[in-house]
């Protein structure tokens, strides 16, 4: 064969058309094929690593539970029912894997609890314990299909990226839905009106929670430059919803009365905590609020966060692994300048985010209002410690309008 006639086996590329074209025993390839097949093999490879990497370990509820007690403050009842949640499910997919008779249900879950009281945190720290990849989206944003806003697949999008486009990773994945109760149906008749952002979505979401097979636009990833779509089964994803259901103590209080009134029990009635009514709520007021039917069915794990009081809010300031205080100890220590707080200090900001009705969240903002201006005047100064008291915290607040200090989720 003469030299300008060879072309490369596996694409048929002419010599010319090649860089490089090397021979083989019987055949030739081209430096675009072997580019080509050098990219197959790593991602091939990496994928089995993937699988093999898949750290499915059964965490009991006990070791989950005092995991989650690391980071997470109070919240009892959430943590003990979330970690029971977890491991169930995690045994169902051991149970998929091999062949059993039985068909053991998923078991989504559903947190119902004020705004910055810890329910993302739940699910993050669970995501951080199993180290599988978690996806935070916003039930607001989502729309029917054909309407303006992100279709329902976008939540695997989000997966697929927290996973880094492990297809195998993200189908068994984390999902957290927040402010699920925003899409409740609105008003009692269903039917009058097409309602983009309520019932729609719930419908839409119904199979993702059940467990099916999505094909989900990629947007974006090495690893798959050209796929238009992606197939991921949803079977073995953990769904963790969270909403705040602003107003539905009143729908629990309301049917804590009624039974009262039906069957003459008021000396149960009496027991009732008035002050945190929802720890008694049930899929019942979840329905009267307006979530339908089938997604409650489909997440069948239902559980409440409580408010956090002074105390909590105080242990949340310094006692978990990365709580603020030790985070900013830390920051300082980087300058060389020891920081430390007095219990006044402590207690001060922990009582202008409770009378701001900052919540957790605000105990951010509070912190770096106080120390702002000395992160900003003493890395460079001869300065090697601050103690913060309780008139500084005064001095510097009283610098800053509070109202500034809004609390961003
Ligand atoms: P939610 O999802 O309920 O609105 P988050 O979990 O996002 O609230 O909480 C906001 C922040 O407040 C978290 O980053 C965390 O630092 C802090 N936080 C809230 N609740 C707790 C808690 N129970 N224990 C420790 N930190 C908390």
């Amino acid at each position: 064969m003469s030299k300008e006639k060879l072309n490369c086996s596996f694409c048929g590329r002419a010599k010319p058309q090649t860089q490089l074209l090397i021979a083989g025993l019987d055949a030739h390839i081209c430096d675009k094929c072997i580019l080509q097949a050098y990219g197959i093999v790593k991602e091939e490879t990496t994928e089995e690593k993937g699988e093999a990497k898949l750290d499915l370990e059964l965490h009991p509820p006990k070791k989950i539970k005092s995991f989650l007690d690391d980071y997470v403050i109070g919240q009892e009842s959430a943590k003990k029912i979330l970690s029971v949640a977890v491991y169930n499910h995690y045994k169902r997919i051991n149970q998929l894997n091999g062949k059993s008779e039985i068909e053991i249900q998923k078991s989504n879950v559903i947190l119902v609890g004020q705004t910055g009281t810890g329910k993302t945190l739940l699910a993050q720290t669970i995501s951080k314990l199993l180290k599988v990849p978690l996806a935070i989206v916003d039930a607001t944003v989502l729309t029917e299909a054909g309407y303006v806003g992100e279709d329902v697949e976008s939540i695997l999008t989000k997966l697929l990226q927290a996973a880094d486009y492990d297809i195998d990773k993200a189908q068994y994945g984390i999902v957290f839905i927040d402010e699920i109760d925003k899409i409740a149906r609105k008003g009692d008749n269903p039917s009058i009106t097409r309602d983009v952002s309520g019932e729609g979505v719930q419908q839409a979401l119904l199979k993702l929670l059940e467990g099916t097979k999505v094909n989900v636009p990629p947007k974006g990833g090495r690893k798959h430059p050209d796929q238009k779509f992606i197939e991921v089964d949803t079977s073995n994803i953990l769904f963790i919803a969270g909403g705040a259901f602003d107003g539905i103590e009143r729908a629990i209080n309301k049917r804590l009365n009624l039974q009262a009134i039906g069957y003459n029990t008021k000396k149960e009635l009496e027991k009732v905590d008035a002050k945190n009514v929802l720890q008694y709520i049930t899929p019942r007021d979840i329905r009267s609020f307006g979530l339908i039917p089938e997604i409650i069915g489909r997440l069948p794990v239902l559980t409440y966060m409580n408010p956090l009081d002074k105390e909590t809010l105080s242990t949340i300031l310094t006692t978990p692994k990365n709580a603020l205080i030790k985070q900013y100890i830390q920051l300082f220590e980087m300058d060389g300048i020891e920081l430390t707080f007095t219990l006044g200090a402590l207690d001060y900001i922990v009582d202008k985010a409770l009378e701001y009705k900052l919540g957790a969240r605000g105990l951010r903002s509070l912190c770096e209002a106080v120390l702002n201006e000395a992160m900003f005047e003493l890395p460079e100064s001869d300065v090697n410690a601050l103690k913060v008291t309780k008139s500084y915290v005064e001095q510097r607040l009283a610098k800053i309008e509070l109202p500034a200090l809004k609390v961003v989720s």
